[in-house]
């Protein structure tokens, strides 16, 4: 491996001043992304998807960490910074110029890929509730590790009874293990943001039977699209949910968020059985 230059040298001479339409704060610290890179276990010859590399601080981290990485930046002032990067890794990179948003990462690997990333703020939780949303469990991605403002990464590993708990949440562990895998305080971004991040590591776990993911979502949507109201209130709109509700012992009187996965996935079976 070609001894790398400093990041912030990269990015004077390619001109990658940050641009806020793209979300971009970069991240400089070496130490630092070896760290986050070190979080979904070995990846020494693992699959990793990273959504927005930018100049390529966390593609060199995965890289270093013996990763075969495909990265999607939407940014095409950063692709000469990356080919400098998939120079120095002969066949370890690949960079795939375009959005996101309408790459379906299946048709990119064959195999089980961990998605690794420093996501843009302003598609980071469409990108995130896509990547959980499939009909078809486990999924084809092994392990997610995910950059958030930290008020985002809170609501997606929160517990019922808090102000975070919400659909997020729901989503996130009703059929994953979710946690909180680092802090990232605002000074370690070049430019900083107004906020704190946090890395979320997410897991397939296994699926509860007989649960359809649209009638979760719906029955979600209805409970917290009106969280202050009782549920009596809440999800009458849902064709048998209340009666679901009493058949299995749950108060109407109480509010969406009182109720636990196990009971939000208990009431969303009822739904779904034919
Ligand atoms: N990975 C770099 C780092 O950690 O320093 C950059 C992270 S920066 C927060 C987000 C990156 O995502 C930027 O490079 C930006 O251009 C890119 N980006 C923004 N929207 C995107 C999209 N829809 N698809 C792909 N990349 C996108």
């Amino acid at each position: 491996m070609t001894a790398l230059p400093p990041l912030r040298e990269v990015i004077a001479r390619h001109g990658l001043s940050a641009t806020k339409a793209l979300g971009q704060n970069f991240l400089l610290d070496e130490q630092l992304l070896d760290r986050i890179a070190a979080i979904p276990g070995s990846l020494e010859g693992q699959d990793v998807l990273e959504v927005g590399p930018g100049p390529g601080g966390l593609t060199r981290a995965l890289l270093r960490a013996g990763a075969n990485v495909t990265a999607i930046e939407m940014d095409r002032r950063c692709l000469p910074a990356l080919a400098e990067l998939e120079a120095a890794f002969p066949g370890k990179l690949k960079v795939i110029e375009g959005d996101a948003l309408k790459i379906d990462p299946a048709t990119l690997f064959d195999g089980p890929y961990h998605i690794v990333s420093n996501l843009p703020y302003n598609v980071g939780t469409v990108l995130f509730t896509g990547w959980l949303s499939g009909e078809t469990w486990p999924p084809q991605w092994a392990s997610l590790t995910l950059m958030f403002q930290e008020e985002v990464a809170r609501r997606i590993v929160s517990e019922p009874d808090t102000s975070a708990y919400g659909r997020l949440a729901v989503l996130a562990q009703w059929r994953s293990k979710a946690k909180l895998a680092m802090k990232v305080h605002r000074s370690a971004f070049t430019p900083p943001p107004k906020v704190m991040s946090a890395i979320v590591h997410v897991e397939p776990a296994t699926a509860p039977a007989g649960v359809s993911m649209r009638m979760l979502e719906r029955l979600t949507e209805a409970a917290f699209g009106q969280r202050r109201k009782m549920l009596r209130q809440s999800v009458k709109g849902l064709p048998g949910a209340l009666l679901a509700l009493e058949t299995l012992g749950i108060d109407p009187q109480r509010r969406a968020e009182t109720l636990s996965i196990d009971e939000f996935v208990a009431v969303a079976r009822a739904l779904t059985a034919p």
